[in-house]
């Protein structure tokens, strides 16, 4: 053995992480009996005990989007992870798929479509706006896509994207509907199979109220299908479904070490939802952004999207003219330990993103953040 150097081995002092009150895009500050839960000790990825909380994790997920997919699981990764199991999964190179894209999440579909080998077209509107259903047939009547992916709650501009009809004009025209839900599960209402959805995914550190690395995905029985007939293997060994479907079904086949701690806290989060229950949790979301906007207004501060589209879950502030957006963010993190978002692509510089969600929709939330700004502003 080679004796190494002391001088390489840094030294430092304990993991010392500042306590902050997230109130940004995401993540925001997990449930205190979610970070209890991911204290446990680990256990095996295929202990029966283990296996058990994954069927957990499944049926509470179901009832959380409101779906009966049998196939609805938990990817082991962040939301980015679970969007391209959707895509990896959903579109067979060839496809041509519609985006809409109003924000920086539609774009980011485009550009993982096009790396699945899709022929993307892209449906855009001005960022903070949604489209009508008028809107949507007219392209998929020009397009005639095999896949049309949307994003209900685009976290850069803070808009709801309504979903009424869509899966109908989706099944006349034999068309996937693929939907992101990252922004909105567990705090904006969402009906997954009323609405006729087949591929939708989201996170765990937003409105589940936990921190980040296992997030929601969901396939209907009519995208199942289509992943059997596919052609070829699906691109992404890690996010194939036809394997990953064999560790999470009745198989129980090795896939890969699942991350069980962040499944023991995804296991709390969804169940402390179940408890509150989905209508009383999307009820307290409204209510909360809605004092936030009121506070806001009485500042004198204007909000970006009309209210109608506006979300729950993330708020978009127009930035005062004269105002340097960026430091005061700074400086409610550097001075009062709150973290706002800054806008992202179009609205940098535009707006701040604030976010009330999961855990964090709390009107004492909402006091703190505006006391704050009084003080920064
Ligand atoms: N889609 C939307 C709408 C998002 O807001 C985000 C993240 O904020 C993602 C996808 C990607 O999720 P993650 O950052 O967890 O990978």
């Amino acid at each position: 053995m080679r004796t190494i150097s002391k001088a390489q081995a840094p030294t430092l002092s304990p993991l010392n992480i500042p306590h902050r009150l997230l109130l940004g895009p995401g993540p925001s500050n997990a449930h205190p009996e979610v970070i209890g839960a991911m204290n446990r000790s680990p256990i095996g990825h295929l202990d029966p005990a283990f296996l058990e909380l994954m069927d957990e994790i499944q049926s509470l997920l179901r009832y959380t989007w409101q779906t009966e997919n049998p196939m609805t699981i938990a990817v082991s990764g962040t939301g980015s992870a679970a969007m391209e199991a959707t895509i990896a999964n959903g579109v067979v190179p060839g496809d041509v798929v519609l985006v809409g894209v109003s924000g920086y999440f539609g774009d980011r579909l485009v550009d993982m479509v096009g790396r699945y080998g899709a022929d993307v077209k892209k449906m855009t509107k001005p960022w903070g706006q949604v489209f009508s259903l008028e809107e949507l047939r007219q392209a998929m009547t020009t397009h005639r896509p095999q896949v049309l992916a949307l994003v209900h709650a685009e976290t850069s501009t803070g808009a709801r994207q309504p979903m009424e009809g869509v899966g109908e004009l989706c099944r006349e025209y034999d068309c996937l509907l693929i939907l992101d839900t990252v922004t909105s599960l567990g705090g904006v209402p969402i009906y997954l199979d009323e609405w006729g959805v087949d591929l939708a995914y989201s996170c765990s550190q937003k409105g589940l109220g936990c921190p980040p690395g296992a997030s929601p995905f969901t396939m209907s029985p009519r995208a199942q299908e289509k992943l059997q007939r596919r052609p070829g293997k699906v691109a992404n060994w890690y996010l194939d479904m036809s394997l990953l479907g064999k560790y999470w079904g009745k198989e129980r086949v090795y896939h890969h070490t699942a991350p069980t701690n962040m499944y023991y806290a995804l296991r709390e989060a969804l169940r402390l939802l179940a408890t509150e229950g989905l209508e009383n949790s999307w009820e307290r979301h409204q209510n909360t952004v809605e004092y936030l906007w009121q506070g806001l207004e009485s500042m004198g501060l204007k909000m970006h999207v009309e209210k109608e589209f506006r979300l729950p879950t993330l708020t978009t502030v127009c930035i005062p003219e004269g105002v340097d957006g960026k430091a005061l963010s700074m400086k409610l993190l550097q001075e009062h330990n709150l973290e706002i978002g800054n806008g992202l692509g179009e609205l940098a510089g535009k707006v701040w993103r604030v976010g009330l969600m999961g855990y964090n929709s709390r009107k004492e939330n909402v006091d703190s953040l505006l006391a704050a700004l009084k003080q920064v502003l």
